[in-house]
């Protein structure tokens, strides 16, 4: 990838109005600035801009699950039948994962998520209580047959997960790592600008511990959630299982004497923690033989993150009236250059253009030879932090006009200083 663009060469310029078939600030904003594209409903294409995001995403969430001893692979979207029978989710899953015939006849499916095949490989190399336990994660595009695909990013049909899996040899393992993954997971969001909320959530059909959800409370989520925002509570539920309401004094605050009130607000969910324990491995025969030379089943853990519903999530809390705003560490390029006039204006603009590429900086310099306002506005509407400006006017002080998309003011910088 290239750290600088001019944005005379990039594909995927703004459109100069919003797609009138959707209604999600996310899609709305991220098809008019150019990050993606719209290729039938629940399916998006990512353009350069957007996948600049999309990879800025992807190392947070890679570096934090190396961090906890997390192995990357990349397994086959392409699913035999066979496979998902010996946990009986084929017939369960019907009309929710892509299923269709081969032209020989076989039945195939589409990744709809990996607990079957990771067991399936996991259970050929793992034999002894040595060879565990067994972290593994992937970047994947997942299928999903959603029936209500109408939010952008945020549900679709195709779309891009990152998956771990763990394997260990008892229940409290399992736990214990349960746990890291949480800890793990709030420094991936907070590092993305996503402000979650660890939520309790329905177990499904094949665990028996309730998952927890990382909700981002905001106006487009689809889920809803009670909290109390008391000081350190943290109580919240998805109201699929909530046993409280809005109004509800916080029973948990109540019992440390504090007065609190439950709240209701949407959510999305931008991930999801489960405890699957040993019910899929057991149907799946995945045992190893412990210390005590007895085959024991190993326990499953699973826990997803939704790469491009993030993307989504952080558009939905990053943005006003004139577009988007994006976090330093998922913005597409650091600084937006923008020069207003030509001639000498324009070649200091390409003087700087080229300095700061040179010095390593992610720039796209807005170098068409369209009017102020388009410029300004688009650099709005794109929402790169960092907004330059070479004009007459900062020529004449020596000084570049420097912006931050998130403040109202400018300032301007001596050249000799930058
Ligand atoms: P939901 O309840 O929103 O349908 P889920 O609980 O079925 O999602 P999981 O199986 O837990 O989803 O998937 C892990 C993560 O993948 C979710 O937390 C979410 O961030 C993301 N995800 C799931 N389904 C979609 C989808 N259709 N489009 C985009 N992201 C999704
Ligand atoms: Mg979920």
């Amino acid at each position: 990838m290239q750290n600088s663009l001019r944005y005379t060469k990039l594909f995927g310029k703004s459109l100069r109005e919003s797609p009138a078939d959707e209604t999600s600030i996310n899609a709305k904003l991220l098809i008019k600035s150019g990050f993606i594209s719209k290729h039938m409903a629940g399916a998006f294409n990512i353009l350069p801009l957007g996948l600049r995001v999309i990879a800025k995403i992807s190392t947070i969430v890679r570096e934090e699950m190396n961090k906890i001893d997390g192995q990357e692979v990349l397994m086959t979207v392409l699913q035999p039948k066979e496979l998902w029978e010996e946990t009986g989710r084929w017939s369960k899953l019907k009309g929710a994962m892509y299923q269709m015939k081969d032209s020989s006849g076989k039945d195939v499916g589409l990744g709809f998520t990996h607990e079957e095949p990771m067991i399936s490989i996991a259970r050929t190399r793992a034999q002894s209580y040595k060879d565990l336990p067994i972290y593994l994660y992937q970047i994947q595009s997942k299928f999903r047959d959603e029936p209500r695909a109408r939010s952008g990013l945020i549900r679709g049909r195709e779309f891009m997960m990152k998956d771990l899996y763990s394997f260990t040899t008892s229940k409290a393992e399992l736990d214990k790592y349960y746990e890291v993954v949480g800890k793990a997971y709030k420094k991936v969001y907070e590092r993305m600008g996503l402000n979650t909320v660890y939520t309790e959530a329905a177990g499904g059909v094949f665990t028996k511990d309730n998952t927890h959800e990382f909700q981002v409370l905001t106006e487009g989520g689809e889920d809803t959630i009670f909290y109390c925002d008391g000081k350190g509570c943290g109580f919240a539920e998805n109201k699929e299982i909530a046993r409280v309401s809005s109004g509800d004094k916080c029973q948990k605050c109540a019992k440390t004497g504090h007065d609190e009130t439950i709240k209701e607000a949407r959510g999305i969910e931008v991930g999801n923690i489960f405890r699957f324990g040993d019910v899929m491995t057991k149907q799946m025969g995945f045992t190893f033989k412990d210390k005590d030379g007895q085959d024991k089943p190993v326990f499953l853990g699973s826990y997803g993150i939704g790469i491009t519903r993030s993307m989504a999530a952080i558009v939905e809390t990053h943005n006003d009236e004139k577009g988007i705003i994006w976090p330093e560490s998922v913005a597409p390029f650091q600084i937006h250059l923008i020069n207003i006039g030509e001639g000498k204006v324009k070649d200091e603009a390409n003087k700087n253009f080229e300095e700061l590429t040179k010095e390593g900086k992610e720039v796209l310099y807005d170098d068409r030879e369209v009017s102020a306002g388009v410029k300004l506005s688009d650099a709005d509407l794109i929402g790169i932090p960092e907004r330059w400006v070479v004009s007459e006017k900062t020529l004449k002080e020596n000084s570049v006009e420097v912006k931050k998309r998130s403040e109202k003011d400018s300032k301007l910088v001596k050249i000799s200083s930058l």
